[in-house]
């Protein structure tokens, strides 16, 4: 039995500083991955900081710009069906509702969502060796069984992926995420919240230990006409991305004038290429456009033992899915792309 203690913070400011004067506290709102790591003996907080009682952070508003706002305590399902959502940021929507279960979206929050770890089977079994969970012990799945694990911006500390399938359409959206604590608040563009593991796996974002997310921007632009998520897994539910694809087009007739392409499944954070989204502006609407965008995307992927299919698989998951962004009833439920 492991001893911890339970708060529970009614303001932000309240649960930052609790975490903040613990090394060992955690914030739990949903508890959907919190729980699961404890139960493993992956993580065990001296100090729980229940935030769901905090007024604060649970709406989803307009902002200034014509952008919105989605509160970090939001659950997934109730982001993923409000009206403003679906209506003008469909493939976050779309991407939602690819993750989990409905149970655990009914729980799920949107803060967790972005702060959730990695699927690693060796990260998960305390018994083994692994970098992220235990620095400088090794990684197993480099020379283990790696099927699910990176082919873009490994390191040799590890080669795991950050499972979200909402950041991936957060990625694409060039969203910003908004975070407080102590100090104040600062604002992160959503590139530079998720880190590459280079020799630090063992952090996965750039979030001070105290510091809370407490809301999520999205700018005015939602790509709601041509955009689409893919997502490419074992199982048609309940199951992570081997690869997934968020696409937003922007046309200009049969050209293209903005393109916006996140993968998911492939590295340690939703991976964006702007190189190849500058390449695809004016460029006609064709599949050897996308085709050339894939391999500039792909550029540089490293596979391992069993995973090296994932590099072909995202090529090809790419072209399809701009492809399906294309036609918005490629996106009606038990459409045939
Ligand atoms: C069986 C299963 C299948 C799943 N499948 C998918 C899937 O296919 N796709 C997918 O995207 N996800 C999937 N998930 C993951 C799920 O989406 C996450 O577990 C969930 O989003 C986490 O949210 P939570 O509120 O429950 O977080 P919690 O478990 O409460 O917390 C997770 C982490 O976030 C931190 N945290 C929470 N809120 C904040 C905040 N406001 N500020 C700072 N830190 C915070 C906590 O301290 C903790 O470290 C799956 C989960 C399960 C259990
Ligand atoms: S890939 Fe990363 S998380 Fe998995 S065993 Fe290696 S170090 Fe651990």
């Amino acid at each position: 039995m492991n001893k911890f203690d339970y708060r529970q913070a009614t303001t932000t400011d309240e649960a930052s500083v609790l975490v903040h004067d613990n090394d060992q506290a955690k914030f739990v709102a949903g508890g959907t991955n919190l729980l699961d790591l404890w139960k493993y003996n992956v993580t065990n907080p001296e100090l729980l900081v229940d935030i769901n009682q905090i007024r604060e952070n649970k709406t989803i508003e307009e902002i200034e710009g014509g952008g919105i706002r989605i509160g970090a305590l939001v659950t997934n399902a109730d982001t993923a069906y409000h009206p403003l959502i679906e209506q003008r940021y469909p493939l976050l929507s779309r991407a939602i509702l690819a993750g989990a279960s409905g149970q655990i979206r009914n729980m799920a929050t949107n803060g967790g969502n972005l702060v959730q770890r990695t699927r690693c089977y060796y990260f998960y079994d305390s018994e083994v060796p692994c970098n992220k969970r235990n620095p400088g012990s090794g990684c197993p799945a480099i020379n283990g069984y790696n099927r699910m694990h990176a082919v873009l911006g490994h390191s040799e500390n590890c080669i795991a992926v950050f499972p979200s399938d909402m950041c991936v359409a957060l990625a694409a959206l060039e969203s910003v995420i908004n975070v407080s604590d102590l100090n104040g608040k600062r604002s992160i563009p959503f590139g530079d919240f998720h880190r590459l593991p280079e020799s630090a796996p063992e952090v996965d974002n750039t979030l001070r230990h105290g510091e809370i997310i407490t809301s999520i921007d999205l700018p005015s632009k939602g790509f709601s006409s041509n955009c689409s998520y893919l997502k490419i897994r074992d199982r048609n539910s309940y199951a992570f991305a081997l690869v997934s694809v968020a696409t937003g087009l922007e046309l200009d007739g049969d050209f293209i004038r903005e393109a916006r392409i996140a993968l998911g499944g492939v590295a340690h954070k939703p991976w964006r290429v702007k190189v190849a989204e500058d390449a695809l502006r004016g460029k006609p609407v064709t599949e050897t456009s996308f085709a050339q965008a894939a391999d500039i995307i792909l550029e540089g992927a490293q596979g391992f033992k069993y995973n090296q299919f994932k590099i072909e698989l995202a090529k090809r998951a790419i072209i399809r899915n701009c492809m399906m962004a294309l036609n918005p009833e490629s996106q009606k439920p038990g459409a045939q792309p």
